[in-house]
């Protein structure tokens, strides 16, 4: 009989197994060294990009009657979890299929049928959204890019900062100030979400300026210099965009951690092979406990990280409110491909460092995620103030 890997849960074995096989097969195109080069050259991983977007992969979450599949969230959860399961890094297109949905829930019905059906067809990109700034870091609602309402059009002034994919996107979500924070009614209130059309702001209003990170991500500085944008690209109502932003956090916090979940089971995959075939003092490493404790240890953990995205993923299906559960989600994922991630490299010793075991190129990679797109103290805060009453920290 047929044993289940460890690595997928027994009565969850079909479950999207059919998009799974197909995603491990693309990615089977795109192996270590494909990335090892791009990482080097920091280049962005445009024919893995172009592969993904032909499959349709990146437009799974748009509905049908806008020409995407209109599958459900956990169906894109699966998509980029194998992914990263694969070694691959989705990073760099993984927000092409979520940015759309501050369009889809408040755009309306015009700016939809304009943008949708193009963005399912890959078409055009929409996989920057502009929200941190030096001058706020994780307090949005002190971001300071200002846009002024002159005649049909917006003028834009102001700074973001770690902007990613910006270069290699057609549009742009962007959250602006519409109403100076003295005035605005809330302290949420005043902000606005603008869809901005790169393919005419470069050059015109937009400077960008790449970032040198410790792994290779797309990401940028952004300085606003009078961009005229129209005010047809205003989504929604002028002075709720916060609200819009938070709306599509959960749905992002959720994919993101299923990232987490794939990259943890390509390290324990990684770690538990080398630790079964590499021999010291006459017997495999991993007869010892002291080598495979943190290995099991890291699987137990991703495992319960694994049903709170399963669990976020349901509710948010569901319709209901999955705040909790999706920031939980988020956090878990991150701090289990966290663990399993040093408990790879440590097992490895020496070789975990040498670039074409491809562990220290995932070890960057992954870290991020305790850090962007929310850091793991901000997720907390959250738990202590909003789920567990504690008075507000900050
Ligand atoms: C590679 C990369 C790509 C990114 N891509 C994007 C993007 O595409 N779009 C975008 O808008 N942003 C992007 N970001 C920004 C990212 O979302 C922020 O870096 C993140 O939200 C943290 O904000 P900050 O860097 O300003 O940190 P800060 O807010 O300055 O926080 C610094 C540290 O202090 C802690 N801290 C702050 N306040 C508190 C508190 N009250 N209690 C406890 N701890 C606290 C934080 O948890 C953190 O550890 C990206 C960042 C990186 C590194």
């Amino acid at each position: 009989m047929n044993q289940p890997s460890p690595m997928t849960q027994p009565e969850l074995e079909h479950d999207y197994s059919d998009i799974r096989n197909a995603v491990a097969k693309l990615c089977a195109q795109f192996p270590g060294e494909y990335w090892r080069k791009l990482d080097r050259e920091m280049a962005y991983p445009t024919t893995f990009v172009d592969a993904l977007t032909e499959a349709g992969y990146l437009s799974v979450l748009i509905p049908e009657e806008y020409g995407g599949a209109g599958l459900k969230l956990s169906a894109a959860a699966a998509i980029l979890e194998e992914i990263q399961r694969a070694g691959c890094n989705g990073g760099g297109c993984h927000a092409q299929m979520y940015t759309m949905g501050t369009l889809l829930r408040h755009g309306n019905e015009d700016q939809k049928r304009r943008y949708l059906p193009q963005i399912a067809r890959g078409e055009l990109r929409l996989q920057a959204f502009a929200v941190t700034e030096p001058n706020s870091g994780s307090e949005a609602t002190r971001i300071q890019t200002r846009a002024i309402r002159k005649g049909d059009r917006y003028i834009v002034n102001g700074q973001k900062i770690f902007i990613s994919r910006v270069k290699q996107s057609d549009l742009m979500l962007l959250l602006a100030r519409t109403t100076p924070r003295e005035q605005a009614k809330s302290r949420t209130g005043g902000l606005s979400v603008f869809l901005v059309d790169m393919r005419l702001a470069q050059g015109a209003g937009i400077t960008i300026k790449p970032i040198r990170t410790m792994m290779n991500h797309a990401t940028t500085e952004l300085f606003f210099d009078d961009l005229r944008v129209p005010a047809e690209n205003l989504i929604g109502e002028e002075g709720q965009g916060f609200r819009y932003i938070l709306s599509g956090m959960n749905a992002e916090r959720i994919l993101i951690a299923a990232e987490c979940i794939g990259d943890a089971k390509w390290f324990i995959a990684k770690a538990t092979g080398y630790a079964k075939e590499r021999a010291v003092f006459g017997r495999p490493i991993g007869q010892n406990q002291g080598v495979q404790f943190p290995i099991a240890q890291a699987y137990a953990q991703m495992r319960a990280a694994e049903l709170m995205v399963r669990e976020a993923a349901s509710l948010y299906e569901a319709g209901r409110d999955c705040g909790a559960e999706a920031n939980m989600a988020k956090l878990l994922a991150a701090d289990a491909s966290w663990a399993a991630a040093d408990t790879c490299l440590q097992t490895h010793g020496g070789f975990g460092f040498a670039e074409e075991f491809d562990i220290e190129r995932k070890f960057r990679e992954t870290r991020l995620y305790r850090t962007a797109p929310i850091s793991t103290n901000l997720i907390l805060s959250y738990l202590a103030e909003h789920v567990l009453g504690m008075p507000r920290s900050y």
